[in-house]
């Protein structure tokens, strides 16, 4: 589904990454790992075509989208959920809903909408209340509901924990869980090592711009590369 090789990129003349290879299959949870300032954001900033690829590949669905614009890749059904859940705080939720659909294919917005509230029944109770008024976790799940309205494939997820109680982030993984089984795939960048890993199918550690280790979460949980690279820096 999604093929990265040699990805190097940056912003400007900022060199980030360097020579990245990953690897995302139907239905599979990918799980990017690492420290604060490694590159995660990055990452998914240069699938989304926010930041510019200077060497390597991007292949989705088979089609290349090395330095296609953002608009173009979400089209394509590749739709990045942002850190710090980017809402419109000042927007309701339906119209933060309505703002975030772009009518890819099939599917009707009232379609969409029912879909992401039956996932989200707060959503709906809340449907006319002010993002802003809304609890950390209601926005989160408001953010990952309006990347919903854009009928990912894969869905990028960047720390979508962050900031939330112990229960909430529970729940957002049964979510990430339950989407997955639906059929989107899933790349997921966590600081919450232990959830992602019994979360996800597949793990890539990342630091200082590198992919340092990767392989079957199972198998990275066990791995002392883990406790290293986070160990002074997490
Ligand atoms: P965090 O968990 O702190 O978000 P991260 O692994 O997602 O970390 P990135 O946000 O990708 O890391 O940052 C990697 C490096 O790129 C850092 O050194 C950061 O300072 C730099 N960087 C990030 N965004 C920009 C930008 N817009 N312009 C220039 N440099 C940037």
């Amino acid at each position: 589904m999604l093929k990265i090789a040699g990805l190097s990129s940056g912003y400007g003349r900022v060199s980030v990454l360097e020579g990245i290879d990953l690897e995302v299959d139907n239905q599979e949870i990918v799980v990017i790992l690492g420290p604060n300032g490694a590159g995660k954001t990055t990452l998914l900033n240069s699938i989304s075509g926010v930041a510019r690829a200077t060497t390597g590949s991007i292949l989705f669905d088979g089609k290349d989208i090395t330095g296609a614009k953002p608009e173009q890749v979400v089209r394509m059904g590749l739709v990045h959920c942002p850190e710090g859940r980017r809402i419109f705080q000042r927007l309701t939720v339906e119209e933060n809903l309505v703002a975030a659909h772009i009518g890819r294919a099939g599917k009707s917005f009232e379609a969409l909408r029912s879909d992401v509230f039956d996932l989200f029944p707060v959503l709906k109770e809340r449907r006319n209340g002010m993002a802003s008024r809304m609890s950390g976790g209601q926005q989160q799940m408001l953010a990952i509901g309006r990347a919903l309205m854009a009928e990912p494939k894969l869905l990028m997820l960047d720390e979508p924990s962050l900031g939330l109680a112990p229960k909430i982030i529970h729940q957002i993984f049964r979510i990430i869980l339950d989407l997955s089984q639906t059929g989107i795939s899933i790349l997921l960048v966590e600081q919450n090592v232990q959830l992602a890993l019994e979360c996800g199918d597949y793990a890539y550690l990342l630091n200082t711009g590198r992919v340092r280790v990767h392989g079957p979460a199972q198998e990275i949980a066990q791995h002392s590369a883990l406790s290293d690279h986070y160990l002074g820096s997490a």
